[in-house]
């Protein structure tokens, strides 16, 4: 390809309105246009390497088995109804776009396709004989982000690699899932990056396992917690750790404590100096459930400890067997809002009487209650009094009634001893989510009817496995990962171009005709090959040369008047001046590490 003919526009200013790194050399380098929030066009150079990527997944999913399939991305609300998740899709802060079609029916645009799929599957596979079957597909997925941002990292609109696997039993799944982790692994070593496969929350789905692949990068968007060796990683959701010891309450009797203006933990520790870990804080929250009804949880954490939302979800979900739409704090004018007395929010204990509830327009009258066992296994703590700006000091739960259900509820933090190497701390690195595993299990199969004849001549749902890339993700994440000042030092095997000839001068006969010469030689050999041949001075086409990071630079100049050229590796700017041929041979020489396709 000459450049002359590629649309070229690269930008020297960094555009406004992006923040990282590769999202910034993206656009500048013309592989990116922002066309609407969380949308953008490929250019061509971006699209040769979205197919190189593709062409690197495909490789890898089809030595696994699967089928490559293509399935629509319109999809009717129905399905989505059979499956139980039209609802939590569609309304609030649901990330489906939906649309009515002239019927009057509704249909959404896929952000992903275990519903179809699964309905597929329950049609054409009848029998135990027909399984295993994996299929996958390389399209765009639509989702409605809340955030969308930094580029490609967060699109409304991005290309995805999904899969999805049925089995007759759950040990066939875990074997295909296997699999999977090794063709990840692979999929991302042969795109030139490095992913940690770090264990993911699988929801309220009991047993199912779940990995995710984050590539490691201060812009990412995702917080990871790792053991120093890296033997245990995990993202902050799923993470769990040995918690820093609480400091013990000195001796003394319980005592209510006057607390005014010290509602948070901060305020009541300066107030009564005190360390976060010497009290129990009481979060109320409410539970909108799947089957409408809305559940008040009351929470008890150490003081000095964080929540996290995912591990909350799945304990509701466990603790009152039905699905959770969401959990949110609940506000002081929402008590009121259900004709209920003030709650001495800032002041909230455990024991916190039902009472409290009665007589709400819409709400359970009965709390949920659960504890951390961070805060269940404190000797003796600080908790609101139930009163306004009162606590109690060197309170128990046996003084409690109790403690309530103890159940994992924290973030693990930096610093916390790992839980399956105690000498070891947990470090915080921050990734990109390129890829995630997951073994669905039987969640949509029964929801939605997909059975198959077992051996024995019954019907059994299919054990189903889901295995997603960010395709276009995965691109930016390789920026993000791989690039200097000046531009982006692309991965070979998924550049956009392999080499680029650079001819100086193009005023200059001697010069033209050696770089004419060996881009024809290297296309011949099979190589992707970028010709500068735009009439620019020198020193803007090598700018953009850095800009656009094609790995290899031959630079054909002064020295083409007896045969030399100039060899130039991008990344580490290693150069050598050598006779063209020699050029030549060592770029087929490189080229011959790589396995990936070439795209033409
Ligand atoms: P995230 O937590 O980042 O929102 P997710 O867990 O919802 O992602 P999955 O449903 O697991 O995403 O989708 C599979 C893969 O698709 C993800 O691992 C990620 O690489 C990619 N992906 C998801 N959402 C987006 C998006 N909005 N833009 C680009 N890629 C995305
Ligand atoms: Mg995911």
């Amino acid at each position: 390809m000459r450049v002359s003919r590629l649309m070229l526009v690269t930008l020297r200013d960094v555009p406004a309105d992006a923040e990282i790194a590769s999202h910034q050399l993206l656009l500048r380098g013309g592989y990116i246009r922002r066309v609407g929030s969380g949308i953008y066009a490929y250019l061509p150079l971006m699209w040769r390497v979205l197919r190189k990527i593709s062409a690197i997944v495909q490789q890898e999913m089809d030595a696994t088995g699967a089928l490559e399939t293509l399935l629509p991305q319109l999809q009717p609300a129905e399905l989505w109804e059979r499956s139980g998740r039209w609802q939590g899709y569609t309304a609030g802060e649901g990330i489906m776009f939906h649309l009515e079609d002239r019927q009057g029916r509704q249909v959404g645009l896929g952000p992903t396709h275990e519903e179809v799929v699964t309905s597929l599957a329950g049609e054409l596979l009848r029998s135990y004989r027909q399984l295993p079957v994996t299929v996958y597909q390389i399209q765009n997925k639509f989702r409605d982000e809340i955030r969308p941002r930094f580029g490609l990292m967060r699109g409304r609109e991005f290309i995805m690699k999904d899969a999805y696997s049925f089995h007759a039993d759950e040990q066939d799944l875990g074997r295909c899932y296997g699999e999977m982790d090794l063709a990840y692994r692979r999929i991302f070593e042969r795109c030139g990056l490095q992913a940690v496969a770090v264990e993911a929350d699988s929801g309220a789905i009991g047993g199912a396992a779940s990995q995710e692949f984050m590539v490691t990068a201060e812009a990412g968007e995702d917080l990871i917690l790792t053991s120093e060796d890296g033997s245990y990683a995990a993202n902050l959701e799923k993470a769990v750790s040995i918690p820093t010891p609480a400091t013990p309450l000195p001796a003394g009797d319980e005592r209510v404590i006057d607390t005014p203006n010290q509602a948070s933990i901060d305020e009541l520790c300066s107030g009564q100096d005190l360390d976060a870990s010497q009290v129990v804080k009481v979060l109320a929250l409410l539970a909108r459930m799947e089957s409408g009804s809305q559940q008040p949880v009351l929470i008890s954490l150490r003081g000095d400890q964080e929540l996290n939302e995912v591990k909350l979800a799945n304990a509701v979900c466990a603790t009152l067997d039905g699905g959770v739409l969401d959990i949110t704090p609940i506000s002081a004018e929402q008590v009121s809002k259900q004709g209920l007395e003030p709650w001495p929010f800032g002041a909230l204990g455990p024991d916190l009487p039902d009472s409290v509830l009665e007589g709400a327009k819409s709400w359970t009258t009965q709390f949920l209650r659960l504890a951390d066992p961070t805060a269940a296994e404190l000797d003796r703590f600080v908790c609101g009094a139930n009163t306004p700006d009162q606590h109690r000091w060197g309170s128990n739960w046996s003084r409690l009634d109790g403690s309530p259900k103890a159940i994992d509820l924290r973030n693990a933090q930096a610093g916390d001893r790992c839980l399956q190497s105690p000498d070891q701390t947990l470090v915080a690195r921050r990734g990109i989510e390129v890829g995630h595993i997951f073994q669905l299990g039987r969640k949509y199969s029964q929801a939605m009817d997909a059975t198959f004849t077992t051996a024995e001549g019954g019907q059994d749902a299919f054990w189903m496995g889901c295995y997603g890339i960010g395709v276009s993700r995965l691109a930016q994440a390789a920026v993000e990962q791989h690039h200097d000042k000046a531009g982006i030092c692309w991965p070979l095997a998924i550049a956009p171009f392999q080499v680029v000839i650079v001819v100086a001068n193009m005023q200059d006969d001697t010069q033209l005709q050696l770089g004419e010469q060996l881009y024809s030689t290297l296309q011949a050999s099979g190589i992707d090959v970028l010709l500068d041949d735009r009439s620019e001075r020198a020193g803007v086409k090598f700018k953009d040369a850095d800009l656009i990071g094609i790995p290899w630079r031959l630079v054909v100049g002064r020295d083409a008047a007896n045969g030399q050229v100039e060899l130039v590796e991008r990344a580490t700017r290693d150069t050598q001046v050598l006779p063209h041929a020699e050029a030549i041979t060592a770029l087929r020489q490189v080229m011959n590490t790589i396995t990936s396709p070439t795209v033409d």
